[in-house]
């Protein structure tokens, strides 16, 4: 099953422009790019004035508060103000308070401000779903269910009354662990056996967007192939599979990959990705799971990342560059524990010749599967990485 994008996206930031601002640009939309910087601590306040600075540098300063505040919210960290780091920027300037807060089920609102709404309301006892800043339906669910409580109209919007609640309420324990014990028990609550499971997977790129491209190979083609062999695997095993994309469909964003995950309650979600590079020398396999050092993060999401990558370490001779917390948007929207494989450099000439090969692919579909397995065998079944054989896993 493969899934076709909705006409109207349901992410309005797919339809910005695209302009970016580096190192040595200038004009009032550096002006305003200092202006958040400064807002956020990053950039030392320049001098207030009603007149915007036509002629604001992006110089060294400037660059290097891009790059830590890309490297706080899990961006990727380039010192590049392109369309997800301006859009983290425009988040990051909300405060709880600051404007009404409420569910839109097409564009949900998402801020700083909705991540320490989803912080008060798990440190109160309720369930938002993963804290991430997206004002989802779990989020709304949550408000209700606060309000009920407190004696407020439960109508899952925060206004002045709700957030009033909330100050008065809110302890001086820390209850973050809270969500953190909900994912992991939402696992074994799932049960150690494949069958039945429902797994999304999703070759990134695909359309008229090749993805990266070296040596004869293209990322779209290379993870459309990998996913098909993950696929016969996870489906032998009595999985559920569905993939987010076909073969030639045409290009589906990371939000609606999201939503499509989503749909089907999927149990976890594997997105395939080749990595490319200016030059020749960057190499190895890491895995990507949701999280951030502001804006939550996902245990779940952590874990299976370790294993995917752990499996994949074992078993094949690519470098082990580990896993790493980013908040991209299909990790971030998803709700289930999510995890992106880069697996390889496609401009190093060595892992190139490995992605090539239909035997290496098929060693990394199998170490895929395991992981997916061992999320759900309790500790005294998990076998050691490397060691769980797919014969042993078909039913
Ligand atoms: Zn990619």
């Amino acid at each position: 099953m493969s899934f076709s994008p909705a006409d109207d996206p349901a992410d309005g930031r797919t339809s910005e422009p695209t302009v970016r601002y580096r190192l040595g640009d200038a004009g009032p939309a550096v002006a305003e790019i200092r202006g958040k910087l400064a807002r956020l601590d990053l950039l030392e306040s320049e001098v207030e004035t009603s007149v915007p600075d036509l002629d604001a540098h992006f110089d060294q300063a400037c660059d290097r508060a891009i790059r830590e505040f890309q490297q706080q919210r899990g961006l990727t960290v380039d010192g590049v103000v392109g369309p997800e780091t301006y859009g983290a920027l425009e988040e990051a300037r909300w405060r709880l308070g600051d404007r009404i807060l409420s569910h839109s089920a097409t564009h949900p609102m998402v801020g700083d401000d909705v991540a320490a709404l989803q912080r008060r309301l798990v440190e109160l006892g309720f369930d938002t779903g993963r804290i991430d800043g997206v004002f989802g339906e779990p989020t709304a669910r949550a408000v209700r269910d606060f309000q009920h409580n407190v004696g407020l109209r439960a109508d899952g919007t925060c206004g002045p009354g709700t957030f009033k609640s909330l100050d008065r309420l809110a302890r001086t324990v820390v209850g973050g662990r809270a969500r953190d014990l909900r994912e992991s028990e939402q696992i074994h609550a799932a049960g150690p056996t494949l069958p039945g499971k429902i797994v999304v997977i999703d070759p990134g790129h695909g359309g008229d967007d090749p993805g990266k491209v070296a040596h004869d190979l293209t990322e779209a083609a290379v993870v459309s192939d990998l996913a098909a062999r993950v696929e016969g695997r996870l489906a032998a095993t009595g999985v559920t599979v569905y993939l987010t994309r076909g073969v030639d469909g045409g290009r589906v964003t990371e939000t609606e990959r999201a939503a499509f995950a989503n749909s089907t309650n999927a149990d976890v979600v594997i997105s395939l990705h080749v990595d490319g590079s200016e030059d020749r020398q960057p190499h190895g396999v890491a895995t990507y799971y949701f999280g951030a050092l502001v804006n939550g993060h996902s245990a779940a999401g952590e874990r299976f990342a370790g294993l995917v990558q752990r499996e994949i370490v074992a078993r094949t001779d690519l470098r082990d560059c580990r896993t790493h917390a980013k908040t991209w948007d299909l990790l971030r929207y998803t709700r289930m524990p999510a995890v992106r494989v880069e697996l390889g450099y496609v401009t190093n000439p060595d892992d190139a010749a490995r992605l090539g090969d239909p035997d290496f692919r098929d060693v990394v579909a199998e170490a895929i599967v395991v992981a997916v397995q061992r999320l759900y065998l309790p500790s005294e079944l998990d076998p050691p990485t490397g060691a769980l054989r797919l014969s042993q896993l078909t039913p």
